[in-house]
């Protein structure tokens, strides 16, 4: 009983937060700005701040990760750190040469109030940024928001690097919001698929997933190229792959540059996956070939052939907005239930469309935005699920519990596989129902009496 304390009697909480299911900001900046080619993400800041966001991408995408940072004293902790930010971006490309250096804020650098735009304006003026060289920028307080909106924050400046021509490339930009690598390589194949020439960015497919050769590379040769971003202005259109990640910077891109945007959920299970399909072939003015309407029946089919062990069984998802819309409605889709959902990203109208969602639910369904995972653990605890969906964190609860976890989401620490085995499609629905269905029924095999263990489901 490792949360042994939690109690089963739930208390009004207004200003304290148990087992957050979040963390911060400049994490979700740090990864955005990793899907960028050639880019050394910046963490404006004191060391341990860096070392934090560092350490938490590694341990889940198992791939070190480069970061420079500011580096703060006492001194830059109390006078500012302009200094420390000029000094590093001269060092940043003098050293290691990246194309770009994508900086976010801390705590401590927004609450000294440090003007980016203007650091990084100096930076150009006295010389500090070569010529042909960027420095973009992100403000990313973490007392406020998630690593989602940080996610988001460094995505929209990515966005805002767009240049028009004055002439239509004839391409699609898509931003896939927080997906793993073989997740945008997914969607790559997709595009491809249906035919249809596209910009996705952020990209980390090989740069989070890539080989290991026996050379160290700096820059792996993955990420979304300083050219296509400036290109991202003469699109065709835009599809943003869910309201948290991806919106902010797809409605920059139309407003600014007048390319038309849709916002989508992310492409997680059938009907997410229908929409993001029918959207893609539409902006693109392409059809859907064979192959992926056999995918789609493909996935069809395992829902079809294994629905009695789905139905009606009672899910908590815990994990962020964009992926827990698009679970909802998976697992609504196949008669799971959904009866608990939490996010630690704030926003009010995610908990009116999870309930939009679920409202044909056979159970009455709890959700929370800016919930933590205490509060998962009481509603568990005062009446149990059959499966968790969430990420690592979740599996205090689980053992606790005795109830069984799949693991999706972000950060998992303690397992392999989901930078390459993608979920989102038609075919990641079949990863998701295929690990769903595995622990489903692993779970039945070990409770089941000698004379009710089947060799054959
Ligand atoms: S101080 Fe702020 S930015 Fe730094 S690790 Fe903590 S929450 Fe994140």
């Amino acid at each position: 009983m490792l949360l042994r304390h939690t109690p089963k009697e739930i208390s009004e909480r207004t200003a304290l937060t148990i087992n957050p299911a979040k963390t911060c900001q400049p994490i979700g900046a740090m990864y955005a700005a990793l899907g960028i080619h050639g880019c050394l993400p910046h963490s404006h800041g004191s060391q341990g701040c860096c070392a934090y966001h560092r350490s938490t991408l590694t341990r889940h995408y198992k791939e070190p990760i480069s970061a420079a940072t500011s580096s703060f004293t006492e001194g830059s902790s109390v006078f500012g750190g302009q200094a420390n930010l000029l000094q590093a971006i001269s060092t940043i490309f003098s050293v290691y040469n990246p194309e770009i250096i994508a900086v976010h804020t801390t705590c401590l650098s927004e609450t000294i109030g440090d003007d980016l735009p203007q650091i990084m304006k100096k930076s150009i003026d006295e010389g500090n940024t070569p010529e042909g060289k960027i420095v973009i920028g992100a403000s990313t307080p973490s007392y406020v928001g998630s690593h989602v909106t940080g996610f988001s924050t460094m995505v929209k400046t990515m966005a805002d690097m767009a240049e028009p021509t004055g002439k239509k490339n004839g391409k699609v930009n898509i931003i896939p919001g927080w997906v793993e690598p073989c997740d945008m390589e997914e969607i790559k194949r997709i595009a491809a698929m249906i035919g249809v020439d596209i910009t996705l960015f952020p990209d980390t497919s090989g740069v989070l997933n890539s080989p290991l050769s026996g050379e160290y590379t700096m820059f792996p040769k993955g990420g979304t190229t300083v050219a296509e971003l400036k290109g991202c202005a003469n699109a065709i259109g835009t599809l943003a792959l869910g309201e948290w990640c991806s919106a902010d910077a797809a409605r920059l891109l139309d407003t600014k540059h007048k390319v038309p945007c849709s916002i989508l959920d992310m492409p997680f299970g059938l009907k997410a996956t229908d929409r993001f399909i029918n959207a893609l072939r539409t902006v693109g003015g392409t059809t859907v070939p064979e192959e992926i309407t056999d995918e789609r029946g493909q996935l069809i089919d395992f829902i079809s052939d294994m629905h009695q062990y789905f139905y009606h069984k009672k899910v908590a998802i815990v994990g962020d907005p964009d992926q827990l819309i698009s679970m909802a409605e998976f697992l609504m889709s196949i008669d799971m239930c959904p009866v608990y959902v939490i996010t630690g990203t704030p926003g009010k109208r995610f908990e009116r469309r999870i309930k939009e969602i679920t409202k044909e639910s056979p159970f009455p369904v709890k959700v929370k935005a800016q919930g933590d995972m205490f509060l998962l653990h009481q509603w568990i605890k005062n009446d149990p699920v059959d499966l968790i969906i969430g990420n690592t964190y979740c599996k205090y609860i689980s053992r606790d519990e005795d109830i069984p976890l799949v693991r999706w989401g972000f950060p998992i620490l303690d397992r392999q596989g989901h930078q390459y085995f993608p979920t989102v499609g038609y075919k990641g629905g079949i990863r998701i129902l295929e690990k769903i269905l595995s622990s489903l029924l692993d779970r039945t095999d070990r409770d089941a009496p000698e004379e009710k263990f089947e060799l054959v489901f």
